[in-house]
């Protein structure tokens, strides 16, 4: 492993004052061992780190970044809303013009409340789903991550398909007994799941690709059957698409599927960088929330105008350049590169890839759950990780997150991936293979 020793006593000060020296879990390279770079800069694809090193950057703040850093039109952006004023409490024009982008372009949404993450925005459109049927429990699948949100903090009871119990200290057994934590891309189960208790379901959340195991794509016909059965028993379809959200496609995953969810979660890259969540759907539903209904949510720096600013900068440079295309070309050479790399090592691995969001598993059979997922070698992903990272390529720190392509990527950042692939892939086999 490379040093970093300004990196490693960052790290160690950062310890004394804030808990693990980390403001979110996934970066303190618990899942890898060793300590992260921590960073200086970053300019389009690339990262660079306070002991000065460059790294080709996989991560894109877990997302966000799918302009690559400091992109001009948002760096503008930004620099002409902080003239006016970051904050005011009062409607402003250009938190329409976000709604406007995201109503336009995403196929479900007629209305949207802007918040401030991820995690707000889960658990704002869990409390409208559950305000608008008058039901109470929510079905999750097993490796999807909704945020922090203690009702989504569960984990599957000892059979699949029981009622969860909390995975996380803090959470009431009470509240965790209102989710039913069902398996990805298993639609017999959820018929099952409905078939008993349908009448008392108020919604179905489900991330349409799984990015939160590593990337796993949801299978047309079990995200289908979600569908209908929501329709049928009259609950709610939740697409949680704070990651997959002007990722996968302008419209988003269920743009892809062709598959139009009753709410629609946001988050990640319509903030372009800045902290943002959003939540949206059909009109008649969204209006059950105050002022024009009587579900509760509110927020103080809400439709923020800093981080609407760059928002609206990111969808409007998306709209203009509709870079898919090209992510999803960059992305299967990449793909390809690295099975080829896996293959010559004798490192058998499964690649899930849908657009720009990909995992390299460290197992030779397909990934389609958290089941499969878990059956990865973590140790070897680790040694694969390390080595990527001396050699400049900076990937998610875990076995379980997705990484990413942005359009500031450059064939040539795609070669020397692929490169340093080969040098990964070699010190997994040294090390004696994968178990
Ligand atoms: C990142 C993510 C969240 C949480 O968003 P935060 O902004 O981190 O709170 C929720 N759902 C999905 C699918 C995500 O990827």
């Amino acid at each position: 492993m490379r040093d970093r020793p300004k990196s490693l006593a960052a790290f160690e000060r950062a310890k004394r004052w804030i808990p693990g020296g980390v403001n979110s879990p996934a970066r303190a390279f618990g899942a890898v061992g060793g300590t992260p770079p921590f960073i200086a800069r970053g300019e389009g694809a690339y990262l660079w780190d306070i002991d000065g090193n460059c790294y080709i950057d996989y991560v894109g703040s877990w997302g966000p970044m799918i302009l690559g850093h400091c992109h001009p039109r948002v760096v503008a952006a930004l620099r002409e809303a902080l003239e006016k004023g970051t904050s005011f409490g009062a409607p402003t024009e250009a938190e329409t013009r976000l709604a406007e982008l995201i109503v336009e372009t995403v196929p479900s949404v007629e209305k949207v409340r802007l918040v401030n993450s991820g995690t707000e925005a889960v658990m704002s459109a869990l409390r409208l789903a559950r305000g608008y049927t008058g039901r109470s429990k929510i079905v999750k699948f097993a490796g999807c991550y909704h945020g922090h949100v203690d009702s989504l903090l569960v984990a599957a009871g000892s059979s699949a398909a029981t009622l969860g119990v909390p995975s996380s200290p803090g959470v009431p057994p009470a509240v965790a007994q209102d989710t039913l934590v069902l398996r990805y891309n298993d639609a017999d189960e959820v018929r099952e799941a409905f078939g008993r208790l349908g009448e008392q379901i108020a919604a179905v959340i489900v991330e349409p690709v799984a990015g939160n195991m590593g990337c796993v794509p949801g299978r047309q016909e079990f995200l289908q059957t979600l569908r209908d059965l929501t329709a049928q028993y009259g609950a709610l379809l939740i697409f949680d698409e704070v990651m997959s959200g002007f990722r996968l496609a302008l419209g988003g995953a269920q743009a892809l599927y062709g598959i139009t969810p009753d709410l629609t979660t946001l988050g990640k890259i319509i903030g372009g960088g800045l902290p943002v969540g959003a939540y949206g759907g059909r009109a008649e539903i969204m209006d059950h929330i105050l002022p024009a209904g009587k579900v509760f949510q509110a927020g103080t720096l809400s439709g923020n105008p800093l981080a609407t600013a760059a928002g609206i900068a990111t969808l409007e440079v998306l709209r203009e350049t509709d870079p898919f295309s090209t992510l999803e070309r960059m992305s299967r050479r990449l793909a390809a590169g690295v099975r080829a790399a896996a293959e010559e090592a004798g490192v058998p691995c499964y690649i899930g890839r849908r657009g720009s969001m990909m995992t390299i598993f460290f197992t030779p059979h397909p990934v389609a759950n958290w089941d499969s997922a878990a059956a990865c070698d973590t140790a070897a992903f680790a040694r694969f990780f390390h080595t990527m990272l001396d050699y400049g390529v900076y990937l998610p720190c875990s076995q379980f997150e997705a990484m990413f392509l942005s359009a500031a990527h450059s064939d040539e950042d795609i070669d020397a991936a692929i490169a340093a692939a080969r040098e990964g892939f070699a010190e997994v086999q040294a090390a004696g293979g994968m178990s």
